[in-house]
Parts: C-alpha cells; structure tokens; sequence
C-alpha cells in the first residue's frame, strides 16, 4: 500500500491513504454515527475562509446529524452526495477535500447503514446500525 497506488483514480476509484493515519472499527460500530463524528471534526476545524469549506462541511454535519437520529430522509443522502461534489477541489486547502471524502467513502460503501437510519427511525435513535446483528455463536 503506498500514496501513489490509493493516489491514482482518487476519489474516483474510491480509495487514498490521505495523512497515513488509519482508524480500524468493527462491525459493531455505526457507519453513519462515525461519518458524523468525522463531519463534526471538520466542521468545528474550517476556518471558513472559502465558502464551500466553511458552509460544506457545516451542512453535512447537520445533514449527518439529522440522519444519526432517525430524522433524516433518503433525499438527504444524495443532498449529502451533492455537497460532497461542490467541496471536492474547489477549496483553497486540503482540510475540504479531507472532509468530502470519508463522506462520500461512507455512503458509496456502506449506503445500506444510511437507508436503515431512515427506514428505522424509532431504532435508530435507540441503538447502532452495528448491534442489530445477531450475535455470532462461538463454536
Ligand atoms: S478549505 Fe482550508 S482554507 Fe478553505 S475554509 Fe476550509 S480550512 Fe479554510
């Protein structure tokens, strides 16, 4: 794995190694709940001198938000899609396309997650997407 070989295709081919940091979650943690987290980071972090930094990421937060607790709609997941796209190269440094990415990361491979926070809203507001899955018996 190296910058170069995650680098080439980018967000097109949906991948980059970004500041070498990794974070590992296992399949117990909520997708949109951590999306959410990382939009919140990126939020507070703007220090809002281009615009579609400082109201991009501001919008996916509350966007994030919304769907986090059961108050969100399938539109808001595309309405996340297109905020991505007006951020992504169109800012002076790279905190925005920092924050677009993991965003668009989330929903291109875990958009099943964002569907059930729509479609489950009362549970969705009681537990993680993770835990709704039946434990796995230990042989
Ligand atoms: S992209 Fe960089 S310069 Fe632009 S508002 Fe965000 S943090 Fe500031």
């Amino acid at each position: 794995m190296t910058y170069e070989s995650l680098a080439d295709g980018g967000f097109a081919s949906g991948s980059m190694l970004g500041s070498g940091g990794f974070i590992v979650f296992d399949e117990d943690q909520c997708i949109v709940r951590n999306t959410w987290n990382f939009a919140r980071f990126y939020a507070h972090e703007s220090c809002g001198q281009c615009s579609p930094c400082r109201e991009g990421t501001g919008w996916m937060e509350k966007v994030l938000h919304r769907l986090e607790h059961g108050q969100g709609n399938m539109r808001d997941i595309d309405l996340l899609a297109e905020i991505n796209k007006k951020i992504e190269g169109n800012t002076i440094c790279p905190l925005g396309d920092a924050a677009a990415w993991p965003v668009a990361a989330a929903i291109r491979h875990f958009r099943d997650e964002f569907e059930w926070h729509v479609n489950e809203r009362e549970e969705s507001q009681k537990r993680n997407y993770g835990l709704i899955r039946e434990p796995q018996s230990i042989a």
